[in-house]
């Protein structure tokens, strides 16, 4: 019996989530999305992303990004045209930012006995003199960085060999879905991977979704090993990253995370600090020359889809023939966490088929 699946979102959680339930000849899956890799818009946070493998949650929300580095790291090392490679990460910590009020949201990458050192390869604590004046102390591991042009596109690439349908559809309402399959029939499942559009969108309308505004600067200078640190002096809402993506795509320099703001143009002061900051942090990624020194290729700004009460992945059944899963709220870890959310995505839409009666036992990949 077909499973007529609708994914509502083109983004990194709904391509991958496509991907994996379309792994199942018994999926019949149809992607619909205002935007689609290859757009550039302040509603499509996913070209944005750097993307790296940071972790930054909680070791009982850990999950999602424990199961999806050993897919990123099979990918580096086998899938070279999915366009990630390994780069030495090093994060750097202060104690005025552990002890801070507020003190923000990745807390945990910069705890000082992180759950991930088992997870991700190669974890050290730096020495004294590995660490950049200002902070107390530091540590590396090996991690990745995405380009995210390349990987979008080779998601897409995936679907459709695996017979995914997409098209360019705005909803107003997430019911609308349930009758815009490829096969005609109407979907029994709605994936909603919608992000920051669940706040507006009419059956979602989650208020508890508010952008948490990321401004880049992506630049031609290569520089590794990447870094992250816990704060800077600037203001609450600036942090200071450096990551060069795969295969010629830049590196980029951050950035904010400033929940609740939705503007959309980049602030040229917040601009310049972040230069100032990266080349304070990483002298040589002008070579010693200062920010005069950085090729700039564009000033950007995404936004991160945070969601109060974190990730939302749940079954919500809308009728007795269609249920909605449910897959937003990711905030700044889409990338890092999105084979272990559609992997869920996948469990509660057998659940579901099994519910209904259908023998999944003897399904091939
Ligand atoms: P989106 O990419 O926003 O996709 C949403 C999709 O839903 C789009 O296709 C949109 O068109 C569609 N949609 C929405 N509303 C409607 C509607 N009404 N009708 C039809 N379609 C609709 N993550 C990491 O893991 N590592 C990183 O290093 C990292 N760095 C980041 C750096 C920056 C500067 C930014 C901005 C983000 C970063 N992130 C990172 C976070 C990551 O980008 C997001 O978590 C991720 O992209 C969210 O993906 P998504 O598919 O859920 O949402």
């Amino acid at each position: 019996m077909a499973n007529v699946i609708v994914v509502a979102g083109a983004g990194v959680s709904g391509l991958t989530s496509a991907l994996l339930l379309s792994r199942s000849k018994a999926n019949k899956v149809t992607v619909v999305a205002k935007h689609m890799p290859g757009d550039y818009d302040i509603e499509y946070a996913s070209p944005w992303a750097g993307a790296n493998v940071l972790p930054m949650a909680s070791e009982e929300n850990s999950r999602w990004e424990r199961r999806t580095w050993p897919e990123l790291k099979r990918l580096t090392e086998e899938v070279p045209e999915a366009g990630i490679h390994f780069q030495k990460a090093r994060v750097y910590r202060r104690v005025k930012d552990a002890e801070a009020p507020g003190y923000h949201l990745s807390d945990y990458l910069f705890s000082t006995d992180p759950w991930y050192k088992s997870v991700l390869p190669d974890f050290r604590e730096l020495s004294k003199d590995e660490v950049i004046p200002g902070h107390d102390s530091g540590c590396e591991f090996t991690s990745v960085c995405i380009n995210t042009v390349v990987y979008l596109s080779w998601l897409v690439g995936q679907c459709l060999k695996n017979g995914v349908v997409f098209k360019r559809v705005v909803l107003t309402d997430i019911r609308e879905a349930k009758s815009l399959s490829h096969t005609g029939q109407p979907a029994n499942i709605i994936v909603n991977a919608t992000a920051l559009g669940s706040l507006k969108l009419g059956g979602v309308e989650d208020t508890t979704m508010t952008p948490a505004r990321a401004q880049i600067v992506l630049v031609r200078n290569e520089y590794h090993p990447m870094i992250a640190t816990s704060g800077t002096d600037d203001s609450a809402t600036e942090i200071t990253y450096i990551m060069q993506r795969a295969a010629g795509g830049g590196t980029i320099l951050g950035g904010t995370y400033d929940i609740g703001n939705w503007e959309s143009a980049p602030d040229p002061n917040i601009a310049l600090r972040i230069m100032k900051r990266a080349v304070e942090a990483a002298p040589g990624l002008t070579g010693g020359k200062g920010i005069e020194g950085l090729s700039v290729i564009r000033h950007g700004v995404g936004l991160r889809p945070w969601r109060k009460d974190g990730v939302r992945i749940e079954e919500e059944v809308l009728d007795e023939s269609t249920s909605i899963v449910h897959n937003y709220g990711h905030a700044g870890w889409g990338y890092q966490g999105s084979y272990g959310c559609a992997e869920r995505v996948v469990e509660l839409v057998n659940e579901i088929r099994k519910r209904k009666g259908e023998d999944l036992s003897g399904e091939g990949k």
